[in-house]
C-alpha cells in the first residue's frame, strides 16, 4: 500500500522533472545538450548542500570534475555552479578549499567556467574569500550576490573593483530582518539599484531573474551600457521568453540541477510561486483519482 508520505513524494517528484535533469550526470549532461540546440548555454549543478559526510563531498567534487571533462565530448558550451557547502565548507575552510582546488584545476584545463552559488548568509564571507582567492588565479570565475541582503551593495563595490563576475539572483534563503529586505517592493528595488551598478561598471555579468520587469529594465540598460552579460534562468522556467530573448540576440544561460536530492530545491522553486502551489494541489486530487 502507497502511504502519504510516498503518495506526496511521488507527486512532487512529477512536478520537480520540469525543473530538473534527472538523477545522473548523464541526465544533466543531456539536458544540457538540449538546451545547448535550442540555442542556450547550460550550467549545471548537482542537488544537495550542507553535506558533512566525506564521502558524499568526495563524491560530488569527483562528479564536478566529471561533467567538466565532459563537455568538449557531448559538443557543449557548460559552466558548472557549485555550492561551497557541498565541497566541504560544512566541514571546514580547508577541506573546501582543497576541493575546489582540484575542480578548478580541472575547469582550467577545460576552459570551462565555474560558478559559485551564494548560499544563507552563515557563508556569505567564507564564500566571498574563495572568490577572492581562486579569482586571481582563474578568470573564469564568477560568484552570485543576493539582493535580499542589505550588505550586498557594500560586497558588490568591492568584487567591482577586482573586475569579478557577478550573477546577481534575488536571494532563495530565508534571512532575519536586520540583515535582509523583506517585501518583494524591497528586494526589487535593490535588484534594480545593483543592476545599474553592473551595468554601469561591471563586464560579463549574469542578470538571473525570471522576473519580467526585471528583465525588461534590464534589456533597456543593455541599449544604454553595452556590456557583455548574460540572462540566466532556471530549466522548465520561462521557456517562452528565453526564445524571445535568443531571437533578440541575447545570451541565455539554463541553469540546470540534476541529482537524487532533489526535494529541497523543489520546495524552493513551489513557494516561489503561488501558481506552482496550485499545480501541487491538484496532482495531488488528481494522483488520488487514480
Ligand atoms: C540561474 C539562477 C541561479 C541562481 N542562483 C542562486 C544562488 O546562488 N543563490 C540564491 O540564493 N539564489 C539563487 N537563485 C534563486 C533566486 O535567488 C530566486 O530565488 C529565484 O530566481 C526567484 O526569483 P526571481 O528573480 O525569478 O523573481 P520572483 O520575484 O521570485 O519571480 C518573478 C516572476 O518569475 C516567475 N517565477 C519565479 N519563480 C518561478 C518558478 N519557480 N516557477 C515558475 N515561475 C516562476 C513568476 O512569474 C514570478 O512572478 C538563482 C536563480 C537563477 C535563475
Amino acid at each position: 500500500m502507497v502511504t502519504g508520505t510516498q503518495l506526496m513524494e511521488k507527486v512532487l517528484f512529477k512536478i520537480a522533472k520540469q525543473w530538473i535533469a534527472g538523477n545522473s550526470i548523464d541526465d544533466a549532461l543531456a539536458s544540457a545538450k538540449d538546451a545547448y540546440q535550442s540555442g542556450r548555454h547550460a550550467i549545471i549543478n548537482k542537488l544537495g548542500e550542507y553535506h558533512t559526510s566525506k564521502r558524499q563531498i568526495s563524491s560530488t567534487t569527483d562528479e564536478y570534475q566529471k561533467i567538466i571533462n565532459s563537455f568538449r565530448r557531448w559538443k557543449v558550451r557548460g559552466a558548472i555552479s557549485i555550492k561551497p557547502t557541498q565541497i566541504g565548507l560544512s566541514i571546514s575552510q580547508k577541506e573546501c578549499y582543497r576541493n575546489f582546488e582540484k575542480i578548478i584545476q580541472k575547469a582550467r584545463n577545460a576552459h570551462v567556467f565555474v560558478w559559485l552559488d551564494m548560499e544563507s548568509t552563515e557563508h556569505t564571507d567564507e564564500t566571498i574569500e574563495i572568490y577572492n582567492a581562486y579569482f586571481t588565479k582563474y578568470e573564469r570565475l564568477g560568484i552570485a550576490l543576493q539582493a535580499n541582503l542589505k550588505r550586498t551593495e557594500n560586497d558588490l563595490n568591492d568584487l567591482l573593483q577586482i573586475g569579478a563576475k557577478i550573477r546577481l539572483v534575488k536571494g532563495a534563503y530565508k534571512e532575519k530582518a536586520n540583515i535582509s529586505f523583506k517585501s518583494k517592493e524591497d528586494v526589487d528595488k535593490n535588484y534594480i539599484k545593483l543592476m545599474r551598478m553592473l551595468f554601469k561598471n561591471g563586464n560579463e555579468f549574469a542578470i538571473a531573474s525570471h522576473d519580467v520587469k526585471i528583465i525588461k529594465k534590464a534589456e533597456n540598460l543593455s541599449k544604454k551600457y553595452p556590456k557583455k552579460f548574460e540572462f540566466q534562468m532556471l530549466k522548465g522556467i520561462r521557456e517562452e521568453l528565453k526564445s524571445k530573448l535568443i531571437k533578440k540576440k541575447f545570451v541565455i544561460s539554463d541553469y540546470i540541477p540534476y541529482g537524487v536530492n532533489w526535494l529541497p530545491y523543489s520546495v524552493r522553486r513551489i513557494k516561489e510561486r503561488k501558481r506552482n502551489i496550485l499545480l501541487l494541489g491538484s496532482s495531488l486530487i488528481q494522483s488520488q483519482r487514480v
